[in-house]
């Protein structure tokens, strides 16, 4: 939440432009729950009074996703291949199949594990021919490249989005909704890092030392990542080691890692030092499996009772399985220069030491250690910020992805499950037991929580009608002529 309160723009339009569902950021998770509502048939219920798009981006579909550089995904190739298996999409984009090389490629090889800018670059092309679909045969708009600022929720539950066109920032405009499915994707903050420190018991980084993270990092190209640290590298005539320390244990450190092994190890650096603080886990899809890497398994904390893989949540997948691996038996990332450690910082007061040595004698420090949610000010009647249950790597929600306020009610009418939000475990969705994080990807949110997400858009819907019926028996004239809602205006999808 970035204020507590937050002054709501008038409507520049005449009548306030009025949806039953605005979808708030057009990524994986937003974009999951479309699709599932077109696949299940109920997408002209959830639109029943318009839905409208917003999306920073111009390009929708892939989020932040297809931005990182030369990273493999964490899901293999059918994965999200899955994701567009449907006879509803047969119409709408099913000829992709046929003649885009990408999605030919990942059928190919549907067990290998794709690079993220490809899996970015199909997921994009899907969702923009749905959305040109939904366009022209549904009541649903379209506003690309406009930033969302504020969500108020008014007296009578439904909701303000203020938003304004990325080119002209100065002019904001108003949308109003029953409903509002938010996903806006994860933040990590360098600020964060005193934050992990203080988690750990160890020194914040000294004032100079460069910090950053992974996120943006990875959205470098090698280039950009040279020039970003090559100014802290010391010459080798300075007989200094040149250090760089991650912290975090899951994807997107071990992910790091490879990228700064693979593009700095020819330009000074000399070490790695992956500080994390629970022990490292590998996922494997059987337990015969794990047992036969030598790997060992708690039958009780690891496997999935829905899926009985191996640490289904919490484990290294695919590449970042295979550089942990090799930092964990040869202390390099394969075919590298670079020295890697890891310091299990919470297994003692030996680790717990090494880390602060490591961490003090470091000339750039990464967050690598999960992400936070990116809200925009969600606001009540007032405009006084409504603060929300923040737990263990997400927003707190309830089994339809409402947020939960500090006291423990659902924002009704409100939605969100992507990065930085997210389900915990639970017996339907599955999860090894010992996993306390959130579960994000793709694949499930195409699936089992766009699912529950169409259901909780459906019910607060219906809750809405029966409000708003009971309100025009109230207000009929005496002849006995209700007021209806009026005709909605429809938003100028140029740009
Ligand atoms: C490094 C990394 C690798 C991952 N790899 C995989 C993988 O291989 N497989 C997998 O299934 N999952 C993976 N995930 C997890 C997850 O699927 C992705 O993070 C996914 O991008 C999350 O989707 P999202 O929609 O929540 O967020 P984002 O992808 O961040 O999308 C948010 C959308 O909201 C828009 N937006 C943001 N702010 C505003 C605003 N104020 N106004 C309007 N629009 C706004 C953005 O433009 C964007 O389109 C990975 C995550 C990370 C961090």
């Amino acid at each position: 939440m970035q204020s507590s309160t937050a002054k709501i723009p008038e409507s520049s339009g005449n009548v306030p432009v009025d949806y039953s569902c605005v979808l708030c950021g057009a990524g994986p998770a937003g974009m999951g729950f479309l699709f599932y509502a077109f696949k299940s048939g109920k997408l002209a219920e959830v639109a029943r009074n318009g839905l409208l798009i917003i999306d920073k981006r111009v390009s929708l579909g892939a989020g932040k996703l297809g931005d990182y550089v030369n990273v493999t995904g964490n899901s293999v190739a059918k994965t999200f291949l899955a994701c567009l298996e449907h006879e509803r999409f047969d119409d709408v984009f099913g000829d992709l199949r046929e003649y885009n090389a990408l999605h030919k490629k990942m059928a190919a090889d549907p067990d290998g594990a794709p690079l993220l800018t490809e899996v970015g670059e199909l997921l994009t092309l899907a969702a923009e021919r749905l959305i040109a679909h939904l366009v022209e045969h549904s009541d649903v708009d379209v506003l690309r490249g406009h930033e969302i600022d504020v969500i108020r929720r008014g007296k009578d539950g439904r909701f303000e989005i203020a938003h304004h066109d990325t080119r002209k920032p100065s002019v904001r405009r108003l949308v109003t909704s029953d409903t509002v499915v938010m996903n806006l994707g994860g933040t990590q903050r360098v600020e964060e890092v005193d934050e992990l420190c203080r988690t750990l018991d160890i020194p914040s980084p000294g004032n100079g030392v460069m910090i950053r993270t992974s996120d943006d990092l990875l959205r470098l190209t090698k280039k950009q990542l040279v020039d970003t640290f090559a100014p802290v590298f010391a010459p080798a005539a300075a007989r200094r080691t040149n250090r760089i320390t991650v912290i975090g244990g899951s994807h997107s450190a071990f992910t790091m890692t490879e990228r700064l092994a693979t593009d700095l190890g020819g330009v000074g650096l000399d070490e790695i030092s992956i500080i994390h603080r629970s022990p490292i886990r590998l996922f494997f899809e059987t337990e015969d499996e794990a047992r036969a890497w030598g790997y060992t398994v708690n039958p009780a904390s690891d496997i999935c009772p829905v899926t009985k893989r191996v640490n289904r949540s919490s484990g290294l997948r695919y590449r970042a399985f295979e550089i942990a691996c090799s930092v964990m038996s040869h202390g390099r990332v394969a075919g590298t220069k670079p020295r890697i450690e890891l310091i299990d910082a919470a297994s003692g007061e030996a680790e717990q030491g090494r880390a602060a040595i490591r961490l003090t004698h470091s000339c750039a420090v990464i967050h690598g250690a999960g992400y936070g949610p990116n809200m925009s000010a969600l606001v009540d009647h007032r405009g006084v910020t409504i603060p929300l249950q923040f737990c263990q790597g997400g927003i707190e929600v309830d089994r339809f992805g409402r947020p939960l306020d500090i006291t423990g009610k659902a924002i009704r009418g409100l939605f969100t499950f992507g990065l930085g939000a997210g389900f915990r475990p639970d017996p339907e969705i599955g999860s090894e037991a010992a996993f306390t994080g959130r579960i994000y990807g793709v694949w499930i949110f195409h699936h089992d929580i766009g699912g529950r997400i169409l259901e909780g858009v459906l019910k607060a819907l219906a809750e809405k009608a029966v409000m708003r019926e009971t309100e025009m028996i109230s207000t009929a004239d005496d002849d006995g002529n209700a007021s209806s809602r009026p005709t909605r205006n429809r938003i100028d999808q140029r740009r």
